[in-house]
């Protein structure tokens, strides 16, 4: 199903026997929890304990791509917690998922709809691409509005907040909601390790194709190379016209948040374009897109 942030493929997250399903559809590794989805800030404290300063985060951040982590309750079944005392919580706000959820008496489990490690979902149709042979259904909500996955904040230890995953809402918009700073866990684990958030795997997000970043303009026997692939973040810097092979920009503007929305959706048409290797742009200020940034270090990670 649509999110605004990626395509989902959902499970009855109280069943874990539902939730199995969407391990083997995936083939996910068992040591990466799943992400529960709400309609309503009322169903949380069934399932995990609130701490006093979530009715702000909830009332400044959700709907929307903002996921929380808590103490869990013993309802939530250990498939979705890959068997740790924490529960990532989500509200989203994309009108189609808000009126399935409404529908469901259950939160819905939701990771993103792909085989693991591979680029994320922005379309229904990169799903019908990976997944349509293995699943029943694909609810079609149109592109994702944002493109980039939830930004994830621990507050299992209120008094250390903690972002594990970069996403839309900023660090500094959630430091000012909570009044106290809110670290970034900056360590790429790697996957021998068991991961506090295995969205951060050093390597995820990525195409088949090697994957090269950039800043400064590629060199001329790159650019010439007709099968070089390139994807840069605005239409004119520097310029498509410039190199042989296929391309894709963006944004033409270079508008960091419409670029965040067509990164994956770009990544896989590269992949499945022409081109032997791939090369993309970086944002040349790393943080004022730090998701963006983060999506493509990882994509382009070896391992
Ligand atoms: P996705 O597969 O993109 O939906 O992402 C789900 C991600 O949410 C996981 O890979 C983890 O990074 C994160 N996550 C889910 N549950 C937890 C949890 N209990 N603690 C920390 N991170 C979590
Ligand atoms: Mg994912």
């Amino acid at each position: 199903m649509p999110t605004e942030t990626v395509y989902g493929l959902a499970a009855n997250g109280l069943d874990a026997k539902a939730c199995d399903k969407i391990f083997a559809v995936k083939q996910r590794p068992a040591n990466d929890p799943l992400i529960l989805h709400l309609h309503d800030r009322a169903q949380i404290d069934q399932l995990a304990q609130a701490p006093d300063c979530l009715d702000a985060i909830a009332e400044a951040f959700w709907p929307g791509p903002l996921t929380i982590v808590l103490q869990r309750r013993p309802i939530v079944p250990d498939r979705v917690t890959s068997g740790g005392d924490t529960v990532a919580l989500r509200i989203p706000t994309h009108p189609v998922m808000r009126e399935l959820l409404k529908a469901c008496d259950f939160p819905l489990a939701a990771p993103s709809a792909n085989p693991f490690g591979y680029i994320s979902p922005t379309r229904a149709e990169h799903v019908q691409d990976s997944l349509g042979g293995k699943i029943r259904y694909i609810l079609d909500g149109g592109p994702c509005s944002i493109g980039l996955e939830s930004t994830i904040l621990d507050l299992s230890d209120p008094e250390r907040p903690c972002i594990l995953r970069p996403g839309k809402i900023h660090k500094t918009e959630i430091e000012a909601v909570l009044g106290c700073p809110v670290t970034q866990n900056k360590t790429p684990v790697n996957s021998a390790q068991k991961a506090k958030a295995p969205g951060m795997l050093s390597r995820h997000y990525s195409p088949r194709k090697p994957l090269t970043l950039f800043r400064e303009v590629p060199p001329l026997a790159l650019r010439e190379d007709p099968e070089v692939g390139f994807i840069f973040i605005s239409a004119t810097h520097p310029q498509r016209s410039d190199v042989a092979g296929p391309s894709w920009s963006l944004s033409e503007s270079g508008d960091l948040d419409e670029a965040g929305q067509n990164l994956f959706h770009c990544l896989r048409a590269a992949d499945t374009s022409s081109a032997r290797e791939i090369f993309a742009e970086l944002p040349a200020d790393p943080a004022a897109a730090t998701a963006l940034s983060d999506r493509l270090q990882r994509a382009a990670a070896r391992f």
